[in-house]
């Protein structure tokens, strides 16, 4: 009898991801999922209609490996009007999976087993099981309550103990931080003193609140070198499930990128691509409007968790909030996040996926709130029978 399968060291020290799990379990008990974050709106027309174009002429094949030459210009294009970039489409661009897969492919391509690199908690549940893809060795810098900023001497510590890398995801998830110019630019002093990278995960850019800008690290004096850019279209045109995401960084790094990105997926969706070339050219109203109906659902969703008794901090940026559940007399975010499943019927997400060690956030749930207004009130309305003990 042979002896069981073998599964690689590798894995064994992170968990599938609670998010899905929790979109499962809404799915089980039939709940509103105000867990993963992904919108059940639509996406908008004119970037459905052009992937089907490109479907019916029949780009159907293998795109060039690190993006579709249009889609590749058109993202130049807008760092250049959006993000005050300048990006050389053929040199610095690699398009991949989702935002995902460009973080890391990154990381592999630029990270030793061994290094280390800082990220900030709570974090999205992704960079932990990266960095152990990678071999890299995470160390994790606390974003402080009540308003989730870092303790300067921390990061400066983090820095010193030799950190090769950070990840920032700016607006961050799960907090609904927007991080300053003035935290970016200590930030960016520190990669330069120690000569480290910058991850940052930009994927949502274009939801921020309260007239707020967004300011990628890489435009920082001396940023543009050691920074690679994240970001993807999944939250900005509400296409999740298309997997297109892409990164940005100097002609080196991309080209070690492009490697790890070649031999893992080949490439992104070839229809698909296509259809981002045709969002990157919408004008610059779509994404007032879009941060016009963030703001509405904001403030349905947070109205909704306030009455109902949840405690949380202003979100900035982003469509999350970690709240604090303890005024309904329960002290473990599992058992709530189950509770709240299945017998309210609202899906959240437990805060200790959030938190190494994850007991930092047993007592918090994040909501996510990419949803359209009738699922909000919905959610609200169900929230109200959950009983205050304080
Ligand atoms: N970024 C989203 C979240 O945090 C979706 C995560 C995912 O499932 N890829 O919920």
């Amino acid at each position: 009898m042979g002896s069981a399968p073998r599964v690689a060291d590798r894995v064994q020290h992170f968990t599938e991801s609670v998010i899905r799990e929790m979109t499962r379990l809404n799915n089980l008990y039939d709940s509103i999922n105000l867990s993963q974050g992904f919108p059940d709106f639509p996406a908008p027309a004119e970037i459905k209609e052009a992937a089907i174009k490109a479907i019916r002429d029949d780009i159907n094949q293998y795109a060039v490996t690190w993006g579709a030459p249009n889609l590749r210009r058109n993202l130049a294009e807008k760092y250049r009007w959006f993000n005050g970039m300048d990006v050389d489409p053929d040199k610095h661009i690699t398009v991949t999976c989702g935002a995902t897969e460009a973080m890391i492919s990154a990381m592999l391509a630029t990270l030793n087993p061994g290094d280390k690199f800082i990220v900030l908690q709570p974090f999205y549940e992704n960079y932990w099981p990266d960095g152990m893809i990678s071999g890299a060795e995470p160390i994790f810098v606390s974003l402080h309550a009540p308003d989730f900023r870092w303790d300067e001497a921390e990061m400066r510590a983090a820095f010193a103990r030799g950190a090769r890398a950070i990840i920032i995801n700016n607006p961050n998830n799960p907090t609904g931080r927007v991080f300053t110019r003035a935290e970016l630019q200590f930030l960016a002093g520190l990669c330069i003193e120690y000569n480290a990278l910058a991850f940052t995960d930009e994927i949502y850019e274009h939801i921020l609140y309260d007239g707020r800008q967004h300011i990628s690290l890489a435009t920082l004096p001396g940023m543009a070198d050691r920074t690679i850019t994240i970001s993807g279209f999944s939250k900005t045109y509400s296409v999740t499930g298309w997997r297109i995401g892409y990164c940005i960084a100097t002609e080196e790094i991309s080209k070690a990128i492009r490697k790890v990105h070649d031999f893992l997926t080949v490439g992104a969706p070839a229809p698909l691509q296509e259809a981002g070339a045709v969002a990157l050219k919408f004008p610059r109203a779509y994404y007032d409007q879009l941060r016009v109906d963030y703001t509405r659902r904001r403030s349905l969703c947070l109205s909704a968790l306030r009455d109902a008794g949840f405690a949380f901090e202003p979100v900035e940026g982003a469509y999350y909030v970690m709240t604090d559940f303890s005024n309904f007399g329960m002290d473990h975010d599992v058992e709530f996040a189950h509770y709240l499943v299945k017998e309210i019927g609202v899906a959240s997400v437990p805060g200790s996926s959030f938190y190494m060690p994850p007991d930092l956030g047993r007592h918090q749930v994040r909501f996510c709130f990419c949803k359209r207004d009738e699922t909000l009130i919905a959610a609200g309305e169900r929230l109200t029978q959950l009983k205050r003990t304080r």
